[in-house]
This record gives C-alpha cells, sequence and structure tokens, in this order.
C-alpha cells in the first residue's frame, strides 16, 4: 500500500506498488483495498496533507479553510516518501478504472498545475500538483493504475516538498466544449488550455461521502436524491442541455429526456452543483416566483429562485449561490452569480 495517495475501491483490489514503505510507515499502511478505504475513513488525518494551519480538516472538502470563508474542492493526499533531496516519490494510482479525458502537462498553465482528469461511468476524478504524468488522453486505466508521481507543481501557489500532495477530486463536468467556450470568451481575455476541463467548468462533490458510498455499498442514485439544496430555481428554457443528457441516472432519474420541456425545475447544492433537474412540460403552468427574474447573458432563457434554505445563508455558507441584500422593504433574497454562471457554462 505504500505510495497508494489515492484510494481506489472498484471491486477492491489489491494493489502493486512501485516503491517500499519505510519501516516506520508500515504500521499505518494497511494491507488491502478493504482494509485502506476502511481505516481512510476512520482515520483520514494519517493520509491527508494539512495547510500551513497543521489541521488535518483544512485538507478536506469544503469551507474548511480560512475562518470557514475559503471553498476547497477536494481532498489532500501527503506523500509518504521523499527521495535524498526531500523531492517526493510517491505513486499516484487511478481512484476507479476509467479513460484519460485530459492532461495538462504545463504546470504553468494551471493553478493544479500538471493534472490528469480520468472519466468514469458516473463522474469525473482528477489528480492535481503531479510532478510527473504516465498517461495520454483517451488511454483506459485500470483502478489501481498508475497516472504519474505525486508532487507540488502549480502556476501560482507555492507548495513546499514538505507539503507535497496530490489535490484529488471527484467531479462533475457543466458545459461540453462548446458551450463552455462561449462562456470563457465572455467572461475572461486570457487564453483557455484546458478545453471544457478547465477547473471552472468542473464541480467537485466530497470524496470522502462518495468513498462512504462506495464502503457501504450504497447507490450514487440514493446519495444524490437525498442531498440537501441551498436553492431551487426555475429555468425557463426549452432546451435539453448535454449536462443533464450525460447525468441523467443521477441526476433525473427516471425521466423520458425525449420528451419536450418548456422548463426546468433545477436544485443546487451550497456549493453550486446542479443535482436534481426536473422537466416541466408544455401547456403546464409554471411555480410561481416571488424574486425577479434574471435573463442570462447570451439567451433569451430566464431564471427565477424558487426557495432557498435560510438556514444555509445564515451560515454563510452559500458562495454566491444566492445573495441576500438589505434593503429599505427588508431583507432581500436573490439570484447569486454562480448558479447564474453555472446555467450558462452549462449551455441556457
Ligand atoms: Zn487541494
Amino acid at each position: 500500500m505504500a505510495g497508494v495517495v489515492v484510494l481506489p475501491v472498484e471491486k477492491l483490489p489489491k494493489i502493486a506498488t512501485t516503491v517500499t514503505a519505510k519501516p516506520e510507515d508500515k504500521k499505518v499502511i494497511p494491507s488491502t483495498q478493504v482494509d485502506a478505504v476502511a481505516e481512510f475513513l476512520k482515520n483520514y488525518s494519517l493520509y491527508v496533507q494539512p495547510t500551513e494551519s497543521g489541521r488535518a480538516s483544512s485538507a478536506l472538502f469544503g469551507l474548511i479553510r480560512e475562518n470557514g470563508t475559503k471553498f476547497h474542492e477536494g481532498i489532500d493526499f501527503k506523500s509518504f516518501l521523499k527521495d535524498k533531496s526531500g523531492a517526493p516519490l510517491d505513486v499516484v494510482h487511478a481512484f476507479l478504472t476509467g479513460k484519460v479525458a485530459y492532461v495538462n502537462t504545463a504546470p504553468g498553465h494551471s493553478s493544479y498545475g500538471r493534472y490528469v482528469v480520468l472519466e468514469h461511468e458516473d463522474f469525473l476524478t482528477l489528480y492535481a500538483h503531479l510532478q510527473s504524468v504516465d498517461v495520454r488522453v483517451s488511454d483506459t486505466v485500470a483502478a489501481g493504475g498508475k497516472l504519474g508521481i505525486l508532487g507540488t507543481s502549480s502556476s501560482c501557489i507555492s507548495i513546499p516538498n514538505s507539503r507535497a500532495h496530490v489535490h484529488f477530486e471527484i467531479d462533475f463536468r457543466l458545459g461540453d466544449e462548446t458551450h463552455f467556450a462561449q462562456w470563457y470568451r465572455r467572461n475572461y481575455k486570457d487564453q483557455n488550455f484546458h478545453g471544457m476541463y478547465n477547473g471552472i467548468n468542473l464541480v467537485g462533490v466530497d470524496p470522502r461521502q462518495i468513498i462512504e458510498c462506495f464502503q457501504k455499498k450504497q447507490s450514487l442514485v440514493t446519495y444524490f436524491r437525498d442531498m440537501k439544496e441551498a436553492a431551487t430555481v426555475l429555468v425557463t428554457s426549452a432546451s435539453i442541455p448535454e449536462f443533464i443528457k450525460k447525468n441523467a441516472k443521477l441526476f433525473a432519474p427516471g425521466i423520458d429526456l425525449t420528451r419536450p420541456v418548456q422548463a426546468w425545475k433545477i436544485k443546487f447544492t451550497w456549493y453550486g452543483l446542479p443535482f436534481h433537474w426536473e422537466p416541466i412540460a408544455p401547456q403546464t403552468t409554471l411555480p410561481k416566483s416571488q424574486s425577479p427574474s434574471v435573463s442570462l447573458p447570451a439567451s433569451s432563457t430566464k431564471v427565477q429562485l424558487l426557495s432557498y434554505r435560510i438556514s444555509l445563508l445564515r451560515s454563510a455558507v452559500l458562495r454566491d449561490v444566492v445573495q441576500e441584500k438589505q434593503s429599505a422593504k427588508g431583507t432581500e433574497v436573490t439570484l447569486g452569480t454562480r448558479i447564474l454562471n453555472n446555467l450558462s457554462k452549462i449551455g441556457f
């Protein structure tokens, strides 16, 4: 298990390693994947790389940095093995069997540094800050297969060898190549080196919760069905974007996407993932919203806020999903830029 920094859980294989653990590491490194997954969920602090704060929780997914104001979209797995100069030697393994969707080998082109995106049946996984990459786009990599070597690469974050890690995400891609490119051109002047696999087109979910689903053999359909929404919006558009066709199994289970629609009721998580889609058929009365509708910049699509969770708003964890303004009329809640941007990236 030495050097296993990401835990592949598919079929729970025992993985071969290319490096040998130092004797002192052996007591904390489990010998099988079943053990590894259970051990990680129980004692994650042994496997993650905290920020300078030293708090293990700072390596996890969520608003766990800078007093709960900074979002971290994945988990940072630490390095166990260094060469004499202190450079990391750990092999980064694939979480599940997948196809290589994207590789960035130019560390200066992304805050992720060198990174790999794998496409799996239900989602994408992303491995960032690598020292070197061993795979190419379109390669199929088995669960536990080698992707590269863990490192410190990034265009803008300075990561010392002492805090070398692999930043791991479980992601959903918002826009396809065309729609994301259109959104990017409207919002940025600089070049997009990464096409639709640019980090701002990917929304991460909590890897620990997904790992737990695998361990308990709980279906991801159930996981997303039971997820709490921070906001529900009404999107008036007859289009059926690639995002929902691709993710229908998880986000619109049982829905017939060949039928015409006049609008969508979409639920968003507090970090902006549109995880539940309900089509509204033509000639059906649309639900009423109290908030004014907003038109998306590139289309005639109208978006309205139908409901939101005040508890999430008050704890300030909505990340621009909705915005609260104080006016003469009292507290006014409006759609946040994250929802509007994510809908635009999707192609509305
Ligand atoms: Zn990270």
